[in-house]
């Protein structure tokens, strides 16, 4: 069994304040350590329960949150491209979502947002609204690997149900409003429970797949930036409105094909 997890800062236990995002702070560098022990952890529960090879990518901010040097030694790095090569050549069975968040515009949601939360209001596909884990879980179920688990705080985890709804989660924390979290005293064991539990059924877990051609909308936070992004955009591009595009793609292969 070959595990892959993508990790992400926001969903981590003890990361319960927005300043945790800002690099070169005291707490951004707290946050990595919090980050570093739940992917060790994680690792280690994939090792003790069947998995022969456990990748992982460091997803947050293009990475450079944790140091390859401090994660278990049995695992193996990637970047997205690795990833995708990983998954395009079957030697994925299923990927564990680590530190998920909920999408953007969502209440009691830390840091709620997708891809950008300067400038990403709204992210579709078939007219769905999108998060983070289920723009993986698109791509990943092009290659039949299902996302088997989610570890984030309760909202990231209540909306991954509503793409796959046998998805296995584990709530660490909980955000009463968007930039401060409370994680739960018994949030490894929670890790562990729900890595162990989602690996003894990892075949079980549903893909979440669309209909092709798809739609793939995006909306801005201002007509400035959808501006930008529309001037360097490919000839297919639809300007619907001042701060939303479209395109139509026959299949997706890769994840940029999700974006613009
Ligand atoms: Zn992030």
């Amino acid at each position: 069994m070959n595990v892959f997890i993508l990790t992400d800062l926001e969903g981590i236990p003890y990361v319960d304040d927005i300043e945790c995002m800002d690099r070169g702070t005291d707490k951004y560098l707290d946050a990595c350590r919090y980050l570093t022990d739940a992917l060790n952890l994680a690792i280690k529960t994939c090792f003790e329960n069947g998995a022969d090879n456990v990748y992982y990518l460091d997803g947050h901010g293009g990475g450079g949150n944790v140091n390859p040097d401090d994660i278990d030694p049995r695992s193996k790095k990637c970047s997205i491209a690795e990833w995708q090569n990983l998954l395009q050549n079957g030697m994925v069975d299923c990927q564990i979502e680590l530190g998920s968040h909920a999408r953007a515009g969502t209440l009691y949601g830390f840091l709620d947002h997708t891809l950008t939360s300067k400038e990403w209001f709204s992210h579709k596909v078939n007219t769905i609204e999108m998060s983070e884990l289920s723009l993986h879980a698109l791509l990943c179920s092009q290659y039949s690997v299902p996302i088997i688990a989610c570890i984030g705080d309760e909202t990231a985890c209540k909306q991954a149900k509503e793409y796959i709804p046998n998805i296995y989660t584990g709530a660490v924390k909980k955000a009463e409003k968007r930039n401060v979290s409370q994680t739960y005293k018994n949030c490894e064991d929670i890790i562990v429970d729900t890595v162990k539990k989602a690996l003894e059924n990892y075949n079980g877990v549903s893909l979440f797949n669309t209909h092709f051609p798809a739609s793939i909308e995006l909306t801005f936070y201002r007509t400035d930036m959808c501006d930008e992004v529309y001037e360097k955009a490919q000839k297919n591009v639809e300007r619907v409105n001042a701060r939303t595009l479209r395109k139509t793609i026959e299949k997706l292969s890769f994840y940029e094909d999700l974006k613009f």
